[in-house]
């Protein structure tokens, strides 16, 4: 049956309507509906191995579109809408976005999945059913707001398996419910699935914004992502998550396993579990316990163990690696504290190094340590990130460890990440070097044979100003705000955090602005756009927010400054907002304190869209900038080497704020944050903290590289008015970014680790 037929049968059973009767609501659900029953219908992928990709986050975006894309006939439903005088993407908006991670780490999961799937591989993941997800971001009096973000409809992507598994918890005991997504591959018959454990009886939405009950552990273990770890109830629950999703999972692998035909003693040889990041970590010693449970020796076990698990290291800042207190798992998973304090003995044994040990003298339980001793790879995501873990932040590991250690350079799928956000560039590299990069990504660099070709070099700047004036027209619709489409687009979209350094952008709009106001119109009119959350409980990172809105709204008041410089900070920033936003960015904004971001993954989104990086040489941009070479990326800033020298052993610092305050350059742009017009509009007690921490201390030297940062954006403004140079500039990192393709890092992982 045709897909004209399915979407027929459904609306007349469901609505008694025929699909042209259908709103765009109901053609939303036929759609869904249709999708999901063919993505389900799909087997497995063949393979003796199977993998299970466990994350505390996978921030998959909509799935309409993805999927329909995947399954091959996304041309065929745009067409049927068509046909009746409707519109694919109007009825895609209908769809809310599952928004089940924060940032980079929990897309960099969805990317996986994709990938995993297209290439035909057998994993699946295994995570949680958060029920409202990241929180939905609002702005009132220039700050951010946080509600509710409820993405669970009667009509979702969830799947009920009826499966269930009881997670023994200090006291009592819960019962995991699972759901599966399906995830189909792209370029075959076959599909995967998301497994997301929920509590059997959700608890009913908050009243009060996203404040809720922390120690109803029974109602709310899914209610939200990552709950706000600022007291200690917080942390409690974060571990009460994390014991449920490996516990349920362990239980399911053994589970398959058996279904399989296999017992405990086959999990090595069957299976291959990648630890995203240490939330998933404890289950390592579950595993033990069931594998003990199931009549294995110790040794046993903890071999079988240490064969299939494999660990990803995703931050070297010391905060962010999970120390859990050993009170916290006596309390949470009483039964796993003998089997950690086993784990800690033999690594000792192995290893008398405090520094390696699994239990420090605090009782702390260091939970990357255990994935390093008791699992058979340890990799970084980007080429840097890993040499600064072998020779800086794991090094006692890597002596002991060599053979551990690899690195695997993060990917984004081109799928979603090109194809299907930015069609019209699609077009155009179909119509230059055919069809066959999506399978090979690395064939785009076919694209530099048209480097002196004028047509398409045109083409590609008509391209990038309709995908500039398409997204003028959506930041209308949803926020009120009129830009100019032939403005620069400089674009900042990620995380709010200080190493991530929004706050030196801000200081160059302050330099804008002082030079409009002075008489020096910038070359070229300059749109400054952000998107960014902040965590509910980081108070530096809302005081910076605070500054941005300010500025904004400084600049909407100023018609002397409004031509030339825009700032607009975009509400609610999601997969969704970068899915509109890539494809209009010209310049990527990367600059983050070298040797802090580990990879960055929305460097390649915007690369791949033909956007040009303004970036430190940090993450990811390294490799860019080596195959992209110096005349098609602008860097700047301190090396890594010599960040990681202006921070000494013991936790301080040999950077001085003050020393780069106190100059004729950035003394002005740091003091405008207390200047009358800005105290005006902002709230003072907010901007001056700010002002004081940025001037007295700036963790992450935002001063020391700002001055540069502000020269070669400049410059970067300047050069974008020769447009044909700066199209070929466009068209090389389009061409280069085929290396930063997802399925080329899932073809790695298979080879090097999984070996499926
Ligand atoms: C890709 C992506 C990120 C990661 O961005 P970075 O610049 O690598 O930090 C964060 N959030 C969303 C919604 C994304 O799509």
């Amino acid at each position: 049956m045709d897909i004209k037929e399915q979407l027929g049968q459904f609306t007349q059973e469901r609505f008694g309507l025929t699909p042209d009767q259908c709103n765009d609501r109901q053609l939303y659900e036929a759609l869904l509906a249709l999708t999901r029953r063919l993505s389900e219908a799909r087997p497995a992928p063949d393979g003796e191995r199977k993998l299970y990709y466990f994350s505390a986050e996978f921030l998959m975006g909509k799935l309409l579109d993805n999927n329909l894309l995947a399954l091959g006939i996304r041309d065929q439903a745009r067409e049927l809408l068509a046909s009746m005088g409707r519109d694919l993407n109007a009825v895609e908006e209908q769809e809310p976005e599952p928004s089940l991670g924060n940032g980079g780490l929990g897309r960099l999961a969805a990317c996986f999945l994709d990938s995993i799937a297209a290439l035909g591989m057998r994993g699946d993941g295994v995570g949680l059913n958060y029920h409202y997800g990241l929180f939905h971001q609002k702005f009132v009096n220039h700050k951010q707001m946080e509600t509710p973000d409820p993405w669970m409809q009667p009509d979702s992507w969830l799947i009920p398996t009826g499966k269930t598994f009881t997670v023994p918890f200090g006291g009592f005991d819960l019962t995991a419910k699972l759901w599966d997504v399906s995830i189909p591959g792209a370029y075959n018959d076959r599909a995967n699935r998301l497994h997301l454990f929920d509590v059997e009886e959700p608890a009913a939405p908050p009243e009060n914004g996203i404040d809720f009950d922390k120690t109803d552990i029974v109602h709310h273990l899914t209610s939200f992502l990552y709950p706000d770890d600022g007291d200690e109830a917080g942390r409690l629950l974060r571990v009460y998550q994390q014991y449920f999703m490996v516990s349920a999972g362990a239980q399911l692998i053994l589970q398959e396993l058996e279904e399989r035909g296999c017992g405990p003693r086959d999990l090595a040889a069957r299976t291959a579990i990648q630890i995203n990041d240490t939330h998933p970590s404890m289950v390592i010693p579950e595993l033990v316990r069931l594998l003990t449970a199931r009549g294995l020796s110790m040794d046993d076990a903890i071999d079988q163990v240490r064969r299939t698990c494999a660990y990803t290291n995703h931050t070297i800042l010391a905060e962010a690696l999970e120390k859990w207190p050993l009170h916290f798992i006596e309390r949470v998973a009483p039964q796993l504290v003998p089997i950690i304090r086993e784990l800690d003995r033999r690594a000792r044994e192995a290893c008398p190094d405090p520094a390696v040990a699994i239990l420090d003298n605090q009782n702390l339980v260091h939970m990357a340590h255990m994935d390093i001793h008791y699992g058979y790879s340890v990799n970084g995501v980007a080429a840097l990130h890993t040499e600064i873990l072998k020779k800086a932040e794991l090094n006692r590991f890597y002596d002991l460890y060599p053979a551990r250690f690899n690195n695997k350079t993060n990917g984004v799928t081109l799928r979603r990440w090109l194809e299907a956000c930015n069609p019209d560039l699609t077009a155009l590299i179909d119509r230059c070097i055919g069809p066959g990069w999506r399978k090979a990504p690395d064939q785009l660099v076919g694209l530099l044979d048209f480097i002196d070709n004028d047509q398409v070099l045109g083409r590609l700047l008509t391209v990038k100003y309709s995908a500039k004036e398409r997204f003028c027209r959506e930041l209308q619709e949803a926020q009120g705000i009129d830009v100019d489409p032939s403005s620069v687009f400089d674009v900042q979209i990620k995380r709010l955090h200080e190493y991530k350094r929004q706050q030196m952008n801000a200081l160059y709009v302050i330099h804008k602005y002082m030079e409009i106001k002075g008489g020096r119109k910038p070359e070229h009119p300059i749109t400054v756009l952000f998107g960014a959350k902040a965590a509910p409980a980081y108070v530096m990172a809302k005081h910076i927010i605070h500054l941005i809105l300010c500025l904004q709204q400084l600049i909407e008041n100023d018609p002397a400054v409004r031509p030339w410089l825009r700032v607009v900070m975009i509400e609610n920033y999601n997969v969704t907002w970068a899915e509109r936003l890539i494809p209009a960015a010209d310049i990527s904004e990367q600059i983050s304190l070298a040797s802090k971001e580990a990879s960055g993954t929305g460097n390649m989104k915007l690369m791949a869209n033909g956007a040009v990086t303004l970036g430190t040489m940090d993450g990811a941009n390294v490799e860019i900038a080596e195959l992209v070479g110096p005349d098609n990326i602008y860097t700047f800033g301190a090396d890594s080497d010599r960040v990681i020298h202006l921070y000494d052993d013991k936790g301080g610092q040999r950077y001085r704020a003050r020393d780069y305050y106190h100059t004729l350059r950035v003394e002005p742009l740091v003091d405008f944050l207390l200047s009358p017009e800005l105290l005006d509009i902002g709230d003072p007690k907010s901007l001056a903290a700010l002002w004081r921490d940025m001037k007295g201390k700036d963790w992450f030297m935002a001063l020391l590289d700002v001055e540069e940062y502000i020269s070669v954006k400049d410059l970067a403004i300047r050069q974008y008015g020769d447009r044909k140079s700066w199209a070929r500039k466009m068209l090389v990192n389009i061409a280069k970014s085929g290396y930063f393709s997802s399925d080329r890092t899932i073809r790695q992982y298979n080879e090097d680790i999984w070996h499926l």
